[in-house]
């Protein structure tokens, strides 16, 4: 598995300058602007150092070239009396002279037709001057050599790598990229391959790819002002970033002709749609609560949420140390099992159960030790012991082991007690995880636990999703920054630190999008740039139906608004809605409430946008510290905490206590039914933790 893709358009002519320009060299990452360099010294500076960080960062990278790595039948034979690719790649690091302002291509396409018989198969001059051997047309032309390799025949529009000048020429690419590759290779030496005539079990992979595979996507992302090689570039990489390892797997695997290949080719459909892997589009009425429902209960706005939404992002890989709070786009399945071999659990002695006598033991200890990292090499005789300590593989002969503290070493033996089970204290491969085995399952949020569990079994990357962005934005005449000065009928916006504060928690992108007046064209602009930068909006104040009630008022003019009425206490009618396509939630401004509905409604509809799988909070029974009588009909949360064993609940309901929240550490929740609570009474307590706080 690779976790980061590269792809370079290369380019044989002279500097460029300083201002990007096309035909000149374009590196470009998925999700990064390609960078340009005006000249082969540059770019092979900045290929060097990327490597270098890549390999520090413990990175496996792959980076694609536009240009053949290899040539026709025979010709590289012909040229250094070798098939091998690599022994041409260093002829012209040998003869290749190259400078910012002029280089040798041509001179040397001439030297290498008079060597091969004179009027081939190098074509076409670029310079003024004529060059013995090698003609300007191909009038007059023979190529003793085959004129495409097997790839170009299947890819088609390539050129041939004979043509060294004229738009398009791959020739002049292949005589002024490979040196440069060759030094790279030489540079790296044990940890580079190149496809497809190294196995790729080096970090570094370089393999060739070619963009004309993704032609049709290309030039539809071009604009006028665009420069075609920078497009190219990022997008080439970006696909193949996006590429399920089992795909790009499939397409590595060619025959291996000393001929090269051209990395994709007959799978140009599924690598230009892993150019975007854009997730459907949510339905406009993704938010229809059921027609004629005065208050809908919670569960059934729950239930809606779950069945209507889905993922809205796409996936990619990341390092394992990236993936914290990541969420998974596919199932992990263990590249090698743990324990990798059977081992030791314990610090004591080992020996084969079956070569024990009736009764206590006595054996002799064979010379040496099998320690964690440092195994015993030999066989342990039947009828002996070794000494083992924890975590070291069983030697052949070793099935069993005898604690330190149930035995006793004295003059090169080893004796204890009989009755010991075989098997004991070892630890058999694979015991926690085999190898091929589902460790992790597609859906999981990716936790601590989960970390340790990817790289037990060899994990280095993980299939993930990129994380869900979520705009949060206030809205309210009366809303000011704390810290700016307040008139008195103003108040400090709450709302926007506390839930980017939630989103972060929950492991998603939190997008600030600050706080916006009463007034509709500013929130308009504002809902604008939201749905640009994020997945989905938060707003909180506005959302009822009074006349200052702009979002919901928005969202009814965008034609996408729906009411949530829901029958929930502490909450205040949402607004819901798609603007520009990004689902909104528009939260009561009411702190207390604002918060309540972000964990009971956001929270799992973020989470299903996210790729996650659904999951209620988990919460459990505790005796109430309270009474209450509660009403039939909706859903109460109380902020409450526990404390010796019973749930505390704070002193006021009173939606605008915000220390109420502090106060507390989870919710209590109290069902659509009527309650009559007296202290000692078992009532669900949910700590936030549940909710991903
Ligand atoms: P609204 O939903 O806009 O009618 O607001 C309901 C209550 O919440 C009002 O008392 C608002 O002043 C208050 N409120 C609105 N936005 C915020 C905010 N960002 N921070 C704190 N309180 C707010
Ligand atoms: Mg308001």
């Amino acid at each position: 598995m690779f976790n980061h893709f590269t792809v370079v358009d290369w380019n044989a002519g002279n500097d460029t300058g300083p201002r990007p320009k096309k035909d000149a060299i374009w590196i470009g990452e998925a999700g990064q602007a390609p960078r340009y360099h005006r000249n082969r010294i540059s770019a092979e500076d900045a290929l060097t150092a990327r490597i270098e960080s890549a390999l520090v960062r413990g990175e496996r990278m792959m980076i694609g070239f536009d240009f053949p790595f290899s040539y026709p039948r025979r010709f590289i034979e012909t040229i250094t009396g070798h098939p091998d690719p690599f022994s041409f790649w260093a002829y012209l690091e040998q003869h290749i002279e190259d400078g910012p302002k002029s280089n040798n291509r041509f001179d040397l396409a001439g030297r290498l037709n008079q060597v091969t018989g004179g009027r081939g198969p190098f074509w076409g001059n670029g310079l003024k001057r004529d060059i013995p051997g090698l003609p300007r047309t191909q009038t007059g032309y023979h190529n003793p050599f085959p004129d495409r390799r097997t790839c170009e025949v299947a890819a088609k529009g390539t050129f041939t790598v004979w043509q060294m000048s004229g738009a398009g020429s791959v020739g002049s690419q292949v005589f002024m990229g490979l040196p440069v590759l060759e030094r790279i290779r030489q540079r790296f030496a044990r940890q580079i391959a190149v496809w497809p005539f190294e196995p790729l079990d080096k970090p570094i992979a370089l393999v060739e790819i070619w963009p004309g595979l993704i032609n049709p996507a290309v030039r539809a992302a071009t604009g006028p002002d665009d420069i075609r090689d920078a497009v190219q570039v990022k997008m080439l990489a970006g696909a193949l970033a996006n590429l399920a390892p089992a795909r790009l797997h499939a397409m590595l695997d060619v025959e291996a002709p000393l001929e090269g290949s051209i990395l994709g080719l007959g799978y140009e459909q599924e690598l230009e749609a892993a150019v975007s892997l854009k997730p459907p589009p949510l339905r406009n009425d993704c938010f229809a609560l059921p027609p004629g429902v005065n208050w809908t209960p919670v569960d059934d706005a729950l239930d809606m949420l779950k069945n209507r939404l889905s993922c809205v992002v796409e996936p990619e890989n990341a390092p394992l140390g990236d993936a914290m709070g990541r969420v998974l786009s596919e199932d992990v399945t263990a590249c090698r099992s743990n324990p990798p071999t059977p081992n030791t659990a314990v610090d004591g002695y080992g020996f084969a159960a079956a070569s024990l006598p009736e009764g206590d033991a006595i054996l002799p200890l064979v010379d040496g030790r099998s320690a964690a990292g440092a195994p015993y090499a030999g066989t342990v005789p039947s009828g002996s012991a070794v000494r083992v300590l924890t975590g070291a593989a069983l030697p052949d002969g070793v099935d069993t082991v005898v604690l330190d503290e149930d035995s006793t070493v004295l003059d090169g033996h080893v004796a204890f007690r009989g009755s010991i089970k075989p098997g004991a204290n070892t630890r058999k491969a694979g015991e926690d995880a085999k190898a091929g085995e589902t460790v992790l399952p597609k859906g999981q949020q990716i936790t601590p636990a989960g970390l340790a569990l990817a790289a037990s079994v060899g994990c280095a990357t993980l299939p993930v999703f990129r994380p869900l962005r979520v705009a949060v934005l206030s809205t309210g005449d009366e809303v000011v920054e704390p810290g700016s000065p307040a008139e008195p009928g103003q108040i400090f916006d709450a709302n926007r630190p506390m839930l980017l504060g939630m989103i972060r928690r929950f492991g998603f992108e939190a997008v600030d999008m600050g706080r916006v007046p009463d007034d509709r064209p500013a929130l308009r602009q504002r809902l604008d740039e939201a749905a640009q930068q994020a997945d989905m909006i938060l707003t909180s104040g506005g959302a009822s139906a009074g006349d200052e009630d702009h979002v919901s008022a928005l969202l009814q003019e965008a034609g996408a608004m729906q009411e949530w009425r829901i029958a929930l206490k502490p909450g205040r009618p949402l607004a819901l809605g798609l603007w520009n396509g990004a689902p909104v939630f528009g939260l009561p401004g009411n702190p207390v409430a604002a918060f309540v509905c972000t964990l009971i409604f956001a929270r799992p509809a973020m989470g299903v946008l996210a790729g996650q799988d659904w999951r209620a909070p988990q919460g459990f029974d505790v005796p109430a510290a309270f009474s209450k009588n509660k009403k039939p009909g909706r859903r109460e949360y109380l902020r409450a905490r526990v404390r010796d064993g019973r749930a505390e609940v704070f002193k006021s309901e009173g939606s605008g206590r915000i220390s109420g929240l502090n106060w507390g550490e989870g919710l209590v929740e109290l069902g659509d039914e009527a309650r009559n609570i007296a202290t000692g009474d078992l009532v669900r307590f949910i700590p936030y933790g549940s909710f991903g706080l």
